[in-house]
């Protein structure tokens, strides 16, 4: 360990959908938050842990900050994201490349309050044919936080992401690591597998089936030639169980190979996954089901 080595919390937030799981995945080089073209797919915070030479930075990935909090589950998540950045050593605030909505606003209105330097990350610049156009939208931003830095930088492309990484060391503290540095993510081997088949199922579902899915671990066992594991999909509609499970079985089947192949990469080892549909009425709005489904 070097005398100046650095440690301290890097706070993602954003508006959904703008790219924060996929920045968190890429510095890691492995995926420990879910991604997916639909906004709000992430719905707990995910410790992704970094370890160098140079130090360790624990980055924290939130659920987008958002405006609809109806449900109990949305001021779930909502918490989960002002908590993130209230206990942050650096907050970064992502938007994406030329395009600013209301809701980013009110992402950048919260950060200003933090107590913590704000950086800004400008992503999916892969996206922008004509570079010449991110200047002016870098300094119409400039302007509405006193930001310690700003970076472009594509998340999924993984450019410019050193001198992101850079930039976060310059201001976190010198300090001794929090994790162990082979420990990648404070989630579970368990808790990914829920979130791996949430994934699939977010991808292929439209409207707001996707929305009213939580997923249960029944059983997490890594036997002797193989993992197995019992799920639960939860649903929170009578109407919704027939759609997951899908014609002859056939959605359920294509997202039990999906999530069976990934993990099977992942652990290196076979899988033996077993899915089951169940029905809760309105469990999203249910803080005992809430509790009972790990979000607390
Ligand atoms: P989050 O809701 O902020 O966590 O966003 P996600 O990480 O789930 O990403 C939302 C969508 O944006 C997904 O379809 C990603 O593949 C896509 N995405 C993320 N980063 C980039 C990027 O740098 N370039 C492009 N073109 N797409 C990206
Ligand atoms: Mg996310």
């Amino acid at each position: 360990m070097v005398a100046d080595f650095r440690c301290g919390l890097v706070a993602l937030v954003g508006r959904p959908n703008v790219g924060k799981s996929t920045l968190l995945n890429s510095m890691l080089g492995q995926k420990v938050s879910i991604v997916t073209p639909r906004p709000q797919t992430t719905r707990h915070t995910v410790t992704g842990i970094l370890t160098e030479d140079r130090g360790q930075v624990v980055f924290i990935d939130t659920p987008g900050l958002h405006q609809d909090g109806k449900q109990a589950i949305n001021r779930y998540m909502n918490r989960a994201a002002a908590g993130a950045l209230a206990d942050a050593d650096v907050v970064v605030v992502i938007v994406e490349a030329l395009k600013l909505t209301d809701e980013d606003e009110a992402v950048l209105e919260r950060a200003r309050s933090a107590s913590a330097p704000v950086g800004l990350v400008i992503n999916k610049v892969d996206r922008i044919k004509d570079k010449a156009k991110l200047l002016p939208f870098i300094k119409s931003l400039q302007g509405k936080a006193d930001f310690a830095f700003i970076v472009p930088l594509s998340a999924s492309q993984g450019e410019n992401l050193p001198s992101f990484l850079d930039e976060l060391y310059q201001r976190l503290p010198v300090a001794g690591p929090l994790y162990p540095e082979d420990q990648v993510t404070d989630r579970s081997m368990r808790f990914i597998a829920a979130e791996l088949i949430r994934e699939k199922l977010m991808m292929r579902l439209q409207q707001e089936v996707p929305y009213g899915i939580t997923v249960e671990i029944e059983r997490y066992d890594e036997a002797e030639r193989r993992t197995e594991i019992d799920a639960i999909i939860w649903v929170g509609r009578d109407s919704h169980k027939g759609i997951v499970i899908g014609k002859g079985g056939g959605l359920l089947r294509d997202v039990g190979s999906a999530v069976r192949q990934e993990l099977k990469s992942m652990l290196e080892r076979p899988v033996h996954l077993q899915l089951w549909v169940k029905v809760r009425d309105g469990w999203a709005d249910d803080e005992q089901a809430l509790h009972r489904f790990g979000y607390e």
